[in-house]
């Protein structure tokens, strides 16, 4: 991307995933980009400004062909690093209620690969760019919003061990991101400067992970790279993940819904495993040697901020990622709906370059960010409604009845399950699941529920 530099400076609150991207975006429009981040030193490994770093993360098809637009080879380059790309038709095995899915390529290419490592990636390539400057160890308490002018001042304050009252610091300029994640702090901020506080939706499965990092001897006989059981309202409420990370590293995160959460200690843990149908979990704690301690998370509450329904949202601040919706991780969409809402900022920064006006990128922008997040949205929390015992909705009642017969069909119906695989990747819309063709799909095929006995699962051989 040419920079033009449009504008003289932006800045970036939170130095996360989302920030990085904003940031990437932004040096191509701005001639000096500034990322204030709480943590001292973000470096390869996780901290303690993102603690669902230690719990598996898929990275969408849709979210991983964005970043290869803003970082091209960045694919490459993590291979190169040991990150494993497969075929996710050919590579994982999924697990529902009727049976394994089927192992045929689907043609749709995924990286595996930690949390920590993305990240770390793509700081190097921002840290790399000549007009973005981090400064770390700066927590943003407060913005002072000129409603007149729409101008956006951010007041910060070391966090730096031997300051902790130091004075606080003031950035001046042209344009304000918000990328800080799901505890972002933003509506308050809004609220003190005088502007509405948004409308905020949630909807809580209390979904927990536990998640544990091993290391396992390669073996030939295990032909998979990812084994996986989804939890499904209101039915299953129990399932998990095991991600191959590196030739030797498995990731495995045990999932419960609706309150059932997965123990930390050693002997729960181990129990929770054993309890699923799924044999690929226990057997990578019996082969494998723990390489951490168990992280738990209960952390995974959908909720929405819906900043693009308040009034006379200010001009120059713009929210994007887990700031303005956060989902309840099992699907797998909050770095790739953050990687849409930062392709939505490239494009309105180039078609503001026309005007060279700023004044009312803000609204422009959280309206088209809230349309990338309803789609993912409406699927979460018609299946999270799934778990409530009462006055479930209508919706969520078809929402879930749709679900629970599209999956009990999908491990005896490849075409199906290849339509579920490229929506789930957020490749095509929840819509083409229901498309007549998908429907008469699903009509020709009995849900028979097989008896899953574990000599019958392909490739289940650990
Ligand atoms: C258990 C779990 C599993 C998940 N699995 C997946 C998955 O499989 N696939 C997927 O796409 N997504 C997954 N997610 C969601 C994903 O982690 C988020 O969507 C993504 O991290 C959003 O990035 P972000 O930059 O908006 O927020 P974050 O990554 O949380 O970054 C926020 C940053 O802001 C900084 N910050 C916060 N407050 C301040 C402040 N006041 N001043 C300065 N800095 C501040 C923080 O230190 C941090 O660096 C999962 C989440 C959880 C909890």
């Amino acid at each position: 991307m040419a920079r033009t530099s449009n504008w003289d400076s932006a800045v970036v609150i939170g130095g996360g995933y989302a920030g990085l991207l904003a940031a990437r975006v932004l040096s191509g429009h701005f001639g000096r980009v500034t990322v204030l981040e709480q943590d001292t030193s973000p470096g390869p490994d996780a901290r303690p400004g993102v603690p669902q770093a230690h719990h598996p993360h898929a990275l969408l098809a849709r979210g991983a062909a964005r970043l290869e637009e803003l970082f091209p080879g960045l694919r490459a380059e993590l291979h190169a690093q040991g990150r494993p790309v497969i075929d996710f038709g050919a590579g994982t095995k999924i697990l529902f209620p009727t049976g394994w899915t089927p192992r045929n390529p689907v043609g749709i290419e995924v990286q595996l690969l930690p949390r920590t490592a993305l990240e770390h990636a793509i700081r190097e390539r921002v840290t790399a760019l000549d007009n973005v400057a981090f400064q770390n160890g700066l927590r943003v308490e407060r913005l002072l919003l000129d409603a007149d002018r729409d101008a956006v001042t951010v007041a910060a304050r070391t966090r730096a061990p031997g300051h902790p009252s130091a004075e606080e610091q003031l950035f001046h300029a042209d344009l304000v991101v918000d990328a800080t994640g799901r505890g972002s702090r933003l509506p308050q901020w809004l609220a003190e400067a005088g502007f509405a506080r948004p409308a905020t939706l949630t909807v809580d499965g209390q979904a927990a992970y536990a998640s544990r990092l091993y290391t396992l001897e390669p073996d030939p006989a295990r032909d998979w790279s990812a084994s996986y059981q989804p939890t499904i309202a209101p039915t299953s409420p129990r399932g998990g993940v095991a991600v191959r990370i590196a030739p030797d590293q498995w990731l495995l995160g045990l999932i419960g819904a609706a309150g059932h959460t997965p123990p930390a200690d050693e002997d729960g843990f181990r129990a929770f495993a054993g309890g699923l149908s799924n044999p690929d979990f226990a057997r990578i704690i019996d082969q494998g040697t723990p390489a951490g301690p168990v992280h738990r998370t209960r952390t995974t509450a959908n909720r929405w901020h819906r900043y693009d329904r308040v009034p006379h949202w200010p001009g120059r601040l713009i929210a994007l990622g887990d700031s303005v919706c956060a989902f309840n991780p099992v699907y797998g969409q909050g770095m790739t709906v953050a990687a849409l809402q930062s392709a939505l900022l490239d494009t309105l920064l180039s078609q503001h370059t026309l005007r060279v006006d700023l004044d009312r990128l803000g609204p422009t922008f959280q309206r088209g960010a809230a349309a990338l997040v309803r789609n993912p949205w409406l699927l979460n929390i018609s299946t999270d409604q799934g778990w409530q015992d009462t006055g479930m909705p209508l919706t969520s009642r078809i929402a879930t009845g749709f679900l629970g017969a599209l999956t009990a069909r999908l491990p005896h119906h490849p075409g199906l399950y290849l339509r579920f695989v490229r929506t789930m990747q957020m490749l095509d819309s929840p819509a083409s699941l229901s498309s007549p063709r998908a429907l008469a799909q699903l009509a020709s095929i009995p849900s028979t529920r097989r008896h899953l006995a574990r000599s019958t699962c392909p490739g289940a051989t650990g």
